[in-house]
């Protein structure tokens, strides 16, 4: 016997956020037959619809199902009733950001547009008042050197503080979304450490082979895959500028093959990022509704890589806009970094907490 208890906001907000009409689904079950990543034990997305149409919150947001979803939208190409279950589930994700934000203001203001001046200038008042501190914020004379507008000292280290306070308030909503897993089927006992279970799903993480099996977007998994290994070769080459800047050797040659790796980065996160934009305007009928969470994510990242070339390329020609630019890059860097669990950016900690505890019940996709 199951207790349902309708959250009619929950619902509403679910509805808004999908554009589906979650009512319209008849169970007929073509969702969950069609999907190639259900397994076959209680298979999704046809029991999240039910639940959708219910509003049953806690079934959905402590959901792995909604996670082991890769959003290839096959599902709702099939659908009968045009319900998209893949926005449907792709909604709940969003909310779940909000849901699970430390502090709960971050995943309020990131998650409606009419906080969005509010977002953006939380990072330009924490960068501001850092220049204030270090007594550089001017422009500098002589030739672009972006040390004199932000000293590597006060650079690397606000950076790095954040950075470890973002992931910290990030495992602690990751707690709590692993509790409510837990919560869902006490007769399921996890088996195995995080690391091990980590470990039995690095082909899926590596290779990203869950996206392979799309029909619906085939271009998905290889935008995916540059973004993905784009902006981890980005915190490579980061985390080495750090250690450049401590040992007196940055700015890097344009020769430098770190440099270089970071050129490459930023190719493979345009060339991807390009690619998902182009599909979510011209392909809506294969890529779903596109929501302003999906818009946020796309364009903070898409601004990031484009203002981090230009601000190099300002350096080499010692353009006299070289450091208003810097600025609105800072800015970019710090919003997509600091606000990393809160927006869809966070689907790559979700996603993996999600898959690693499905690998602890023996949860395995087809
Ligand atoms: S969402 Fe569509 S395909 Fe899935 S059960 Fe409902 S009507 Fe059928
Ligand atoms: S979007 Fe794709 S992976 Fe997700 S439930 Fe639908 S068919 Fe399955």
């Amino acid at each position: 016997m199951i207790e349902v208890s309708p959250d009619i906001k929950f619902k509403k907000q679910l509805k808004r956020i999908s554009n589906s009409s979650l009512n319209e689904c008849m169970q007929c079950g073509t969702c969950s037959v069609v999907c190639s990543l259900a397994p076959d034990e209680r298979p999704f997305p046809r029991k999240e619809m039910i639940w959708a149409g219910w509003g049953m919150k806690d079934k959905l947001i402590g959901n792995p199902d909604i996670w082991l979803c890769h959003q290839c939208g096959d599902c709702s190409t099939y659908c009968p009733r045009g319900v998209k279950p893949a926005d449907v589930l792709s909604a709940v994700r969003e909310i779940s950001y909000q849901h699970y934000a430390k502090p709960k203001f971050l995943g309020k203001i990131l998650n409606d547009p009419k906080w969005f001046p509010v977002a953006i200038l939380i990072p330009v008042i924490i960068i501001s008042a850092i220049l204030i501190m270090a007594g550089t914020f001017q422009i500098p004379e002589g030739p672009v050197n972006y040390s004199k507008f932000f000293p590597h000292a006060w650079l690397n280290s606000s950076f790095s503080f954040l950075w470890f306070l973002t992931i910290g308030l990030g495992i602690l909503g990751l707690r709590n979304f692993r509790n409510d897993m837990k919560k869902q089927d006490p007769d399921l006992k996890p088996t195995g450490s995080f690391i091990k279970n980590l470990f039995s799903i690095r082909k899926e993480i590596i290779l990203h082979s869950n996206f392979s099996t799309c029909t619906a977007q085939k271009t998905r998994k290889i935008a995916h895959f540059l973004v993905f290994y784009g902006f981890i070769l980005l915190l490579f080459v980061t985390t080495f500028a750090i250690y450049a800047a401590v040992t007196h050797n940055y700015p890097l040659e344009f020769k430098n093959p770190f440099k270089i790796i970071g050129n490459i980065a930023a190719i493979m996160l345009f060339v991807g990022l390009g690619i998902m934009i182009a599909n979510r305007i011209f392909n809506k009928k294969d890529f779903g509704n596109s929501t302003y969470n999906d818009w946020l994510f796309l364009v903070s990242l898409f601004l990031l890589t484009v203002s981090g070339v230009i601000v190099e390329a300002a350096r080499f020609i010692n353009w006299g806009l070289a450091y208003h630019l810097y600025f609105f890059h800072l800015v970019c860097v710090w919003f997509v970094i600091i606000y990393l669990p809160y927006t869809k950016f966070g689907h790559l900690l979700f996603r993996v907490v999600a898959m690693v505890y499905a690998a602890s019940i023996n949860r395995k996709l087809k």
